[in-house]
């Protein structure tokens, strides 16, 4: 079996060499991670230099939902790694999606990574995402010193596709980009926990904000003895529109009984 996948793969690099999304350089024997977008174009990709309330969508200078907001939505705050406007994080969030590129997810967790590491001062969402990574990481002190005491633990959940949706696809992309990040910072990543009920109309296609949140209305609840309670929860996606999608996830979450309910997305459309 092993061999038989060798010899396919060597087929298909023959047949169709893999290229970079930005710049067209063909790859060769590269790790999975570096494939489809090279290197220098990673670097080239914007990172977002400071987030928005995800209410008004106005700056936010601790990253997190406004105080005069804070009663329009279940989320602390979403945290977006870069910019939708850039052609090669659309084009590889697209084909992630829509043309399986499944590998797509290694160099978009990468950015999602820089993002929240490249920063000048750390916030609570560091706190969050970062609590297991300090303690791993001997010699990266990143959140050590300003670490609070309480022991926080936070989880990461991906949002989940519809069971059709999902059969269609053949993965989550929201999970695989969710693992990346668990396993670079040492958090527990619960799939299947939040499940989606209703297949709803993608988000994208609804252009009035209302209607959004009326399409994703209740689309979501949480599974039975789940382990939310007390816990920190960092909601991860691909991209977001507004954060209704988000916010309705926080919903469920918060109502299981979470803590601090964060979204975490490559990009904001
Ligand atoms: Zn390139
Ligand atoms: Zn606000």
């Amino acid at each position: 079996m092993k061999l038989y996948i060798q010899v396919r793969k060597f087929i298909l690099d023959i047949f169709f060499p893999i290229k970079c999304i930005g710049c067209g350089k063909e790859f060769e024997n590269l790790e999975p991670r570096e494939s489809w977008i090279c290197v220098k174009c990673i670097e080239k990709i914007p990172i977002m230099n400071q987030q928005v309330c995800p209410v008004c969508e106005q700056f936010s200078e601790d990253n997190k939902t406004h105080y005069r907001c804070k009663d329009k939505t279940f989320l602390a705050g979403v945290w977006v790694a870069s910019e939708y406007s850039n052609e090669i994080i659309s084009q590889a969030i697209h084909k992630l999606k829509f043309n399986f590129v499944k590998d797509l997810s290694f160099p978009l967790s990468e950015i999602v990574i820089k993002s929240i590491l490249q920063v000048d001062e750390l916030s609570e969402f560091h706190s969050l995402i970062l609590s297991e990574f300090a303690q791993e990481s001997g010699e990266e002190k990143i959140y050590q010193d300003e670490k609070k005491n309480e022991p926080s633990e936070t989880i990461l959940i991906p949002v989940p596709l519809h069971k059709r949706r999902y059969n269609w696809r053949g993965f989550n992309q929201a999970f695989l980009l969710s693992k990346c990040i668990a396993i670079k910072f040492g958090l527990k990543l619960e799939d299947g926990l939040l499940i989606r009920k209703r297949n709803t109309r993608p988000q994208t296609k609804i252009r009035s904000m209302i209607k959004r949140k009326e399409n994703i209305k209740d689309a979501f609840s949480v599974a039975e003895n789940n382990c939310i309670k007390n816990k920190n929860v960092i909601i991860v996606d691909d991209v977001c529109t507004t954060s209704a999608t988000l916010d309705e996830c926080a919903k469920v979450i918060k109502k299981a009984g979470a803590k601090n309910v964060w979204g975490l997305v490559v990009a904001r459309r």
